[in-house]
């Protein structure tokens, strides 16, 4: 029977690695939305398309040719054939994705194949990003917003504020990173019917037993 479980949140919840441990306890697909949107830059910043234009980052959409996995156990991300999956975690794209996610075109694009993939593992699978609960999969089995206080969040990074200049630096590109994507998705407060989980006082495995609570419950 159908099981997908959205999960939404900002960087550095430590969505990823709860949502791909919560798919391997529980037997399921997963799909790291975000990985597409960073595909996507990555393929825009290399074929030297303008972020700005709207209408050629949408083609560049339809564009891309993708593979990404949707096992849990296994991360590759490949554009082209080519293999992306360290080049598009560099800081360059992080700062470019947000341009990139921001347009419309695009995005309808992106979603229509993450429904896509839905579809093809039978609706069996933890899909997570920023508007899974509400856009994506609106429908899903288990909907749930992984929050954590910035300061949790900063943490997780390995930032440490009033550190270094650098460490300044990190924290306010994740900052504005979630700034501007909140302009175009609301992950920051939970939708009607979502389940929110405040991880800021959890550690990793706490946090997975409390997001499979929330599962089977
Ligand atoms: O999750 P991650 O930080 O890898 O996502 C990278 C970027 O992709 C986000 O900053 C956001 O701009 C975009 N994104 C999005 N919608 C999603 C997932 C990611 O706009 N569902």
């Amino acid at each position: 029977r159908p099981l997908v479980v959205a999960i939404d949140g900002p960087s550095g919840s430590g969505k990823s690695s709860v949502s791909k441990e919560v798919a391997r306890r529980l037997r399921l697909a997963y799909l790291d939305t975000g990985a597409m949107y960073r595909a996507l830059t990555w393929y825009c910043v290399t074929h030297g398309i303008e972020l700005n234009d709207a209408a050629a980052v949408e083609q560049a959409a339809r564009d891309l040719v993708l593979e990404l996995s949707t096992s849990p156990q296994e991360d590759y991300v490949r554009v082209d054939g080519v293999d992306v999956t360290d080049a598009i975690r560099e800081p360059a794209i992080s700062s470019a994705v947000s341009a990139v996610a921001t347009t419309l075109g695009a995005r309808t694009e992106l979603i229509r194949r993450q429904r896509e993939l839905i579809e093809k593992h039978h609706r069996r699978m933890v899909v997570e990003g920023r508007d899974i609960t509400t856009v994506v999969a609106p429908g899903a089995e288990v909907r749930m917003l992984l929050t954590a206080s910035e300061e949790a969040r900063l943490r997780r990074r390995g930032i440490q504020l009033g550190g270094t200049q650098d460490a300044e630096q990190l924290a306010a590109q994740v900052t504005h990173r979630d700034a501007k994507d909140s302009t175009v998705v609301n992950f920051t407060k939970a939708a009607s019917g979502v389940v929110t989980l405040d991880s800021s006082d959890l550690d990793f495995d706490q946090t997975v037993n409390a997001a499979l609570v929330i599962v089977t419950k």
